[in-house]
């Protein structure tokens, strides 16, 4: 069942939504060679906790860290480490959930670190812009599928690969509620939006094969031919005529 959240609840997504946006703003500023993704996640864990906010991801489902940091062939769920130190020429995909009085923000994106290849900068753009292809179908009275088909059409048409495993996913009370929203489908197919869902839409496109294995420690998600992966997500509302973001400032 696809929840229907009142105001009252969306105004408190929309903070823990903000909290998240300030934490991204920080990430801009931070991600560069030489810090490594555990300093980015204890940045994040300390804007997160100094807004009456707690990590989402922390403890969820065992895993150890505040945020996913998600290097190069990672697609999602990189662990944060001290021994990971970034060098110039990577993409670290940033993963970033609070949970505000109850209720959680849930976003990701991706970071060039230093200069990066061309076709490195392409990959990040068809992801970032494969995400508001899909949030240009939202609106009360679209389909899923509408959605699904837009990212991953687009993603598609630059020879990308759309990763299958993971989705996008609503939002609320729980960091994870249904629907599944997955990155490619047909159009007119799946439930029908109606205002006052929460969803995070979240493309992870790859450079080259859609296909992910998971590494021994249950978590590290990478690319089967270990070309680059990104990653961009939004928490948003959908409304009437459209959607409202709730994961900016
Ligand atoms: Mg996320
Ligand atoms: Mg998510």
């Amino acid at each position: 069942m696809i929840e229907i959240k009142s105001e009252r609840e969306i105004a408190l997504l929309k903070e823990a939504g903000r909290i998240v946006a300030l934490c991204h703003e920080e990430m801009k500023k931070q991600v560069r060679p030489g810090i490594s993704t555990q300093e980015l996640n204890d940045i994040c864990e300390r804007i997160i906790l100094s807004h009456d906010a707690t990590p989402s991801f922390k403890g969820y489902g065992g895993f150890p860290s505040a945020v996913c940091a998600s290097v190069n062939e990672v697609v999602v769920h990189g662990m944060p480490s001290k021994k990971q130190i970034l060098k110039e020429g990577d993409i670290i995909a940033l993963d970033i959930g609070a949970c505000y009085k109850g209720y959680h923000g849930d976003s990701a994106w991706s970071y060039a670190v230093g200069a990066i290849s061309a076709k490195d900068e392409l990959l990040m753009q068809v992801t970032h812009d494969s995400l508001f292809k899909g949030l240009e179908q939202v609106r009360e009275g679209a389909h899923l599928g509408d959605v699904s088909a837009a990212i991953g059409n687009y993603a598609k048409s630059f020879g990308f690969g759309v990763v299958e495993e993971f989705t996008g996913h609503g939002v609320g009370r729980n960091l994870h509620e249904d629907p599944a929203i997955f990155n490619f489908g047909e159009p007119g197919t799946g439930p029908i939006l109606k205002e006052g869902m929460v969803l995070a839409i979240e493309p992870m496109i790859n450079a080259g094969t859609k296909k992910v294995r998971i590494l021994n420690d249950g978590w590290t998600t990478v690319t089967r031919d270990k070309s680059k992966s990104a990653h961009f997500e939004h928490t948003i509302v959908v409304r009437k005529n459209g959607y409202e973001i709730l994961t900016t400032l």
